[in-house]
């Protein structure tokens, strides 16, 4: 299991340099323009590290991928995916993930992002698209819904919430320096967000 997640992060490396250019474009509608390069190079060394290591459980390898894009990704959303993934690392276990598991991780991740930025959901960043992607796993989950199923509609619903960025103004990171004219535009950490949860799940769905 931790080579097919290692795996899913090369394959992510390679998804967020592919979309670096659609990244800093919509970064540069509302924000500085650098959030696909960002993205990119911490990514790119998150790859280099990944492909010259092994690595013997799933924490230890959510811990690099940690420490790899707190010091490589900057910007705001460096610390904020690096804590994501650290939180995870506390939590993942080598165990067959069920839905309940999964839950944990998604929470865990999101609880990271908002103990390092101190937004909530609404605010039109990365977090409207994991806060919808939990509460979907959550709903399938009462729902009794298979794990493949409830896989698709999270995919479904984080995507769904990076649309709906576009129609908020934002209230944190740079872009809430725009104010009203912050609207009418998706917001880029909403979409990388997007961009990694969508790779890991056709991995594994
Ligand atoms: P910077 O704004 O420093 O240039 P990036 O461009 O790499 O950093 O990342 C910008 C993204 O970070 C935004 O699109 C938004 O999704 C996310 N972001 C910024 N501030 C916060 C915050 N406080 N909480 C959650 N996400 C945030
Ligand atoms: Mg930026
Ligand atoms: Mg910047």
């Amino acid at each position: 299991m931790t080579n097919k997640l290692k795996n899913a992060f090369l394959k992510t490396a390679d998804v967020l340099v592919e979309n670096k250019d659609y990244l800093t474009e919509l970064d540069s509608a509302i924000g500085d323009g650098d959030h696909g390069i960002n993205m990119a190079r911490g990514f790119t060394k998150l790859a280099e590290k990944l492909s010259n290591n092994s690595y013997n459980s799933n924490s230890e390898l959510f811990k690099t991928v940690a420490m790899t894009l707190i010091s490589s990704v900057g910007g705001a959303s460096g610390p904020l995916y690096g804590t994501a993934f650290l939180n995870i690392s506390k939590v993942i276990t080598d165990q067959k993930a069920e839905l309940d598991n999964l839950i944990a991780i998604g929470e865990e991740a999101v609880a990271g992002v908002q103990k390092r930025g101190r937004a909530e959901a609404g605010e039109k960043t990365m977090l409207d698209t994991l806060i919808p992607a939990v509460d979907s796993l959550k709903e399938s989950h009462q729902q009794g819904l298979d794990m493949q199923t409830a896989l698709v509609n999270c995919q479904a619903a984080a995507k769904l919430g990076m649309k709906n960025t576009i129609e908020m103004q934002a209230t944190k990171g740079r872009a809430s320096y725009l104010g009203e004219r912050s609207i009418g535009h998706q917001d880029p950490g909403a979409t990388s967000s997007y961009l990694i949860i969508k790779t890991f799940i056709d991995q594994f769905a």
